[in-house]
């Protein structure tokens, strides 16, 4: 089976020391590639040590990570903007906003968010959004932003029904991960009224680990439950699953 995880920190802490391993068990899955999304400066280094390693499946984008905007966003963000023009990346993302956590640095985040859209349309790279309480003011800029040629996926979504067509609206694919496992995730209540072909897989690993491996560590191989349960939604097979998802990041990230 053709599987593609279009969001795993696969540099993340949480698999030091076994990482090698980790991405050996996903391929073993049937995980054929991944997209690794950036959170701040302090990990890009390990970023590029793993596309070296994996030319073929290492995807990366550069970003900011909302719940990383503090007082030296405008610092990160110049390390973003440098190292879109030095090396070879496939999205900007995770950028957006996230009220869960701090709604301190609430402006800064909105204005992070409208600069590395700037910077996805310089440089005609999707985006890749992370959205935490924060639909309303998204969308708003994303409006901001319509008939511009933004186009996207919205990480892990989590909204309704009528989110989902918005985002859709605004070019956006949705990211559907372990939450669609998830006893009260709600999502995998209305996905069968949504189309396949604005769909793309993801784990999001080291978190959000699907059922039956809820609250423990995520890793990319766990991403066969979520092809799964989509299966189950969309009356359908895993393998239809895996190749229409993975049609869709293609033509996301134009490769
Ligand atoms: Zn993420």
């Amino acid at each position: 089976m053709l599987i593609t995880d279009t969001h795993a920190h696969l540099y993340s802490e949480a698999f030091d020391g076994e990482q090698d391993e980790m991405i050996q068990r996903a391929i073993s899955a049937g995980v054929d590639r991944f997209f690794v999304p950036a959170i701040d400066s302090t990990y890009t280094q390990a970023m590029l040590n793993l596309a070296m390693a994996y030319p073929d499946r290492v995807f990366l984008m550069s970003g900011l990570h909302p719940t990383h905007v503090k007082e030296n966003y405008r610092e990160e963000l110049a390390h973003v903007e440098e190292q879109l023009s030095k090396h070879t990346y496939y999205a900007v993302g995770e950028i957006g906003m996230d009220l869960y956590w701090d709604t301190t640095y609430q402006e800064q985040q909105q204005d992070a968010f409208r600069y590395q859209i700037r910077l996805a349309l310089q440089h005609k790279l999707p985006i890749v959004i992370h959205c935490r309480d924060a639909f309303d003011p998204i969308f708003e800029i994303l409006e901001e932003f319509k008939g511009k040629g933004v186009y996207g996926i919205f990480h892990c979504f989590t909204g309704t029904l009528a989110q989902a067509h918005r985002a859709i609206g605004l070019g956006m694919k949705l990211g559907i991960g372990g939450v669609v496992t998830f006893k009260n995730g709600k999502i995998d209540q209305f996905l069968d009224q949504i189309d396949m072909e604005h769909l793309v897989l993801e784990t999001d690993a080291p978190y959000l680990a699907p059922v039956p491996y809820r609250g423990k560590r995520n890793e990319s191989a766990y991403i066969i439950h979520v092809v799964e349960k989509l299966a189950m939604i969309y009356k359908s097979t895993p393998q239809e699953v895996g190749a229409v998802t993975t049609a869709n990041a293609i033509r996301v990230f134009g490769v």
